[in-house]
C-alpha cells in the first residue's frame, strides 16, 4: 500500500473507533431489550395458537422505550450518564442515585466494538466496504452475547447477516458472488444435517435453528472455503469452555452452551487471520 494509503487508513481507524463505542452502547441496549421483546412475542403468538386470552405484558417495550433506568432504584438514566466508557468511568460504575454497582461489562461491550470496528479500517481502509464490515462486525457481536445470556439466537439479527453478506458480494465488496451462496448453502445445510441425524438417533434436539441461520450468514461473509475451519474452531473453543465451565460448576442443571457465541468469535478470528493463513493451517495451501 502506498504511504498515502496509510495515512487515511491511519486517520479514519479513530473516526471508526469512536463510531464504534456508539454502536457498542447501543448494541448493549439490543442485548438487553431484544431477548424481552421476543418473549412478549412469543406468549402473545402462543396465547392466541391456545385461544387463551391476550396475557397481560404492561407497558409496551421497544429499543426507545421506555427510557433506561437504574434496575435497582428507578433513577433516570440521563444523557450524560450514558456516554460511551466515560460516563462509566466517572461515576466509578456506579448508578449516580442510589450507588449500585453497574456492569463492567457495559463499557467491555462498548470497547470490544470501538476495537472491532477500528480494526475493520486496519482491514479495508476508507471504503464503504468498511463500514458493511462494521456491520458484520456489530450484528455477530450482539447475537453472539444474547444467545451467551439466553441460550437463543434471535432471527432479527441473523436474518441480516446473511442478507447483508449476500448483498455485499454481489456488489463486489467481499468474495465472488457463487462463494458466497455456497457459503450460505452449505453452512445452513451442514449444520441442519447434523442436527437432524443427531434428533434421530438421540431423540433430542442439540442445535438450535439460530445456529444453522448464523452459520449461513459467515458463509455468505466468508466464503464456502471457511466453513470448515469455522466449525473446528469453534467445536473446539466450544468444548474447552464447557469443559472448564462444567469442571469448575458454572454450568447450571439442565442448562448447555451456546454455540452461537464460538461461531461467531470464530467468523471475527477466520476474518482477521486471513484466507491465506488459514488455507495453511488446513493444509489447502
Ligand atoms: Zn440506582
Amino acid at each position: 500500500m502506498p504511504l498515502a494509503d496509510w495515512q487515511a487508513v491511519l486517520l479514519s481507524m479513530p473516526a471508526l473507533a469512536l463510531f464504534g463505542l456508539c454502536v457498542g452502547s447501543f448494541l448493549n441496549v439490543v442485548i438487553h431489550r431484544l431477548p424481552q421483546q421476543v418473549e412478549r412475542d412469543l406468549k402473545e403468538q402462543a396465547s392466541d395458537i391456545l385461544g387463551l386470552p391476550a396475557p397481560d405484558l404492561g407497558p409496551p417495550l421497544t429499543l426507545s422505550h421506555p427510557p433506561s433506568r437504574c434496575p435497582s432504584c428507578g433513577h433516570r438514566i440521563r444523557w450524560y450518564e450514558n456516554i460511551p466508557v466515560v460516563s462509566w468511568l466517572a461515576l466509578r460504575g456506579r448508578c449516580s442515585s442510589c450507588k449500585t454497582g453497574i456492569s463492567a461489562r457495559y463499557p467491555a461491550i462498548e470497547i470490544l466494538c470501538g476495537v472491532l470496528f477500528a480494526a475493520m479500517g486496519w482491514l479495508h481502509g476508507p471504503h464503504p466496504v468498511t463500514l458493511a464490515w462494521c456491520g458484520f462486525a456489530a450484528l455477530l457481536l450482539a447475537a453472539a452475547l444474547i444467545d451467551w445470556d439466553t441460550t437463543y439466537l434471535p432471527d432479527v439479527l441473523t436474518g441480516p447477516l446473511l442478507w447483508g453478506g449476500l448483498v455485499a458480494a454481489t456488489l463486489g465488496w467481499t468474495i465472488p458472488l457463487p462463494d458466497a451462496v455456497w457459503g450460505a448453502v452449505g453452512g445452513f445445510m451442514s449444520l441442519w444435517t447434523v442436527a437432524a441425524a443427531w434428533k434421530l438417533v438421540r431423540g433430542e434436539i442439540g442445535m438450535a435453528d439460530g445456529d444453522f441461520i448464523l452459520l449461513a450468514g459467515l458463509g455468505a461473509w466468508l466464503g464456502w472455503q471457511m466453513l470448515l475451519p469455522l466449525v473446528l474452531a469453534a467445536s473446539a473453543i466450544g468444548a474447552i469452555v464447557g469443559i472448564g465451565m462444567w469442571l469448575s460448576g458454572a454450568l447450571r442443571e439442565g442448562r448447555y452452551v451456546p454455540f452461537g457465541p464460538f461461531l461467531a468469535g470464530a467468523g471475527l478470528a477466520v476474518l482477521f487471520a486471513g484466507r491465506e493463513r488459514v488455507f495453511g493451517w488446513m493444509g489447502w495451501a
